[in-house]
């Protein structure tokens, strides 16, 4: 593994792509147990990303993060864009001074730190139908090496049986059982993305 700032902002890069090809699909999810909008949510942040990223030309791993936390933070209307802000704000911190990320134990701990920004700001845990119920086990993954296409899909899949704890599709109550999180299934992306870069 030779994670470098080219290999971080070519996987930001596949990620905003991702997100722009099912920006109808994730509002989609987000209209039965929420307001629809998590589509055009997190596509707004990332067009906010790539325009701040020309501007700014950050020749870090770090100072790419940070643009990508400031970005999401600014132009996500929704709770997704604190929750995913804090998420990459952790990750500048964990990559300060950082050239290239070699090993899954030096890349656990970057987004493992992702996660606890996440956990931290919104206060759910493992089960309650959020974004988390990805990052969770992708963490685990990494950290256990067997990080792979398989275990995003399952995590991801695994929150369509579940009543939603927190958030808007806590609302809905029972309701919410039969479909997929739209935060887990963008944050599906982030990682099938990154699985290219390892
Ligand atoms: P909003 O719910 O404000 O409309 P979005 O639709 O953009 O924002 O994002 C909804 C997603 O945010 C949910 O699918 C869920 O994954 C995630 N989410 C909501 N609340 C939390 C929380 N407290 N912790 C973690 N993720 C959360
Ligand atoms: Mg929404």
């Amino acid at each position: 593994m030779n994670i470098t700032v080219l290999e971080v902002q070519a996987w930001l890069d596949d990620f905003a792509k991702k997100i722009e090809e099912n920006k109808d699909y994730l509002s989609l999810l987000d209209t039965p147990i929420g307001d629809g909008d998590h589509g055009n949510n997190m596509s707004r942040g990332m067009a906010e990303y790539k325009k701040s990223l020309e501007d700014k030309q950050p020749n870090t791993i770090s100072d790419t993060f940070k643009i990508l936390a400031m970005a999401l933070i600014s132009k996500v209307g929704g709770a997704s864009g604190p929750l995913y802000g804090t998420a990459f704000m952790n990750m500048t911190k964990a990559t300060v001074g950082i050239d290239v990320i070699s090993s899954y134990e030096e890349l656990s701990k970057v987004i493992e730190q992702g996660q606890i920004g996440i956990s931290t700001r919104g206060k759910a845990d493992f089960g309650d139908k959020t974004m988390l119920d990805v990052w969770i086990p992708v963490v685990s993954s990494i950290k256990d090496e067997n990080f792979n296409d398989e275990i995003i899909e399952n995590a991801k899949n695994a929150t369509k049986d579940l009543v939603a704890k927190k958030g808007r599709a806590s609302y809905v109550g029972e309701r919410a059982i039969g479909h997929i999180d739209p935060g887990a299934t963008s944050s599906s992306y982030l990682f099938e993305t990154l699985l290219n870069y390892i």
